[in-house]
């Protein structure tokens, strides 16, 4: 007989500097997961990656003086080489600059476009979005601060793909109703829940004014933008191609039992990738398990504010059961979602 099998995920981490303790307290959760779940029987595929696209790294990039190419080059390594030094057992790492990665998202967009035609439409769009945090701030010109900086957010004006994330709002719903383990722990899951009752937007999924990204097919004047790329590398990070063509990987482990992430970027897995998913006729992954911030002095610990701990010196002194052992047991507010995980 055949083993189970289990697959989970950390998000792709973006590529614009180094990881710091929180994005090594996300993957630890996860590798603690996978060696649990290898001591029960199963099978088990671990991927973690980096994101490498957008107008931060091509900002980064330029600070730097080097190309955005060699930039997240150098920073990928770093992920990798602290991966090593943690002890970390994923099976697999993506890269979103990777040629496997940009075909599946060309990919999952065709297949898209083929099964639900209605799903993805083309219109001019005007807001504010937060190129720090990348999120749209408002749907609207007017000037509007970030949500999670503070930082003022740039009028973005242009022609964009758009996907009718409105007309999931009934589906997502129903799925949420059959799954009450879809999002852990509940409160996220009740807010989320709220996020999509009060109604769904549609969102524009392709950028003009960036030229670091994926191309959109048949029309390259456009690259995809952030969260249609980066959420697509949980299926290229295990060999989706599209249908027949999928790889042996993708065939075996897909769908996801748990995508882990941070409780910041809830709401692009519980409400923009399943519509995603749905619209391609795919299988939904399973559960999205979602944890809170590590805190520095009070704030959230973040790249962009520079309130920094890096986990190397830690490891060094303490060695890395020391660290695990810390997060795990001091800050793992849903560790007991290890032990309840679905099957
Ligand atoms: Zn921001």
């Amino acid at each position: 007989m055949s083993k189970p099998k289990f697959y989970i995920t950390t998000p792709i981490y973006y590529a614009n500097s180094r990881p710091h303790v929180g994005s090594a307290y996300t993957t630890i959760v996860c590798d603690v997961i996978a060696r649990y779940k290898r001591m029960c029987g199963y099978d088990v595929a671990y991927l973690t990656g980096t994101d490498e696209h957008g107008v931060n790294i091509e900002r980064a990039a330029e600070k730097a003086g080097v190309t955005p190419q060699q930039l997240v080059d150098k920073n990928e390594k770093i992920f990798r080489e602290l991966w090593k030094l943690l002890g970390i057992t994923t099976t697999g790492f993506i890269r979103t600059t990777e040629p496997r990665h940009a075909l599946a998202v060309q990919n999952l967009v065709r297949r898209t476009m083929r099964v639900s035609p209605d799903a993805i439409y083309k219109r001019k769009y005007e807001g504010r979005y937060c190129i720090y945090d990348n999120l749209y701030v408002s749907d609207t010109p007017e000037p509007a601060d970030c949500q999670i900086c503070g930082r003022p957010g740039e009028l973005v004006s242009e022609e964009n793909y758009f996907f009718r994330l409105s007309s999931y709002q009934q589906k997502l719903l129903d799925l949420y109703k059959n799954n009450p383990q879809f999002l852990y722990p509940d409160f996220r899951f009740n807010e989320v829940k709220s996020f999509v009752e009060s109604g769904l937007k549609d969102i524009s999924i392709s950028r003009k004014s960036v030229k670091w990204g994926i191309p959109w097919p048949d029309d390259p004047e456009h690259v995809f933008y952030v969260w249609y790329d980066a959420l697509t590398s949980y299926m290229s990070g295990i060999g989706f191609v599209d249908g027949e063509n999928d790889g042996p990987e993708f065939k075996k482990y897909w769908p996801a039992d748990i995508h882990a992430m941070g409780k910041e970027i809830i709401r692009f897995h519980a409400v923009y990738w399943p519509a995603f998913l749905m619209a391609a006729e795919i299988e939904l992954p399973k559960q999205i398990v979602a944890h809170g911030w590590l805190l520095f002095e009070q704030e959230k610990m973040s790249k962009s504010k520079g309130n920094v701990a890096y986990p190397e010196p830690i490891v060094k002194v303490l060695g890395n059961d020391a660290l695990r052992y810390y997060l795990l047991r001091e800050r793992f507010s849903a560790r007991t979602a290890i032990f309840r995980a679905r099957r």
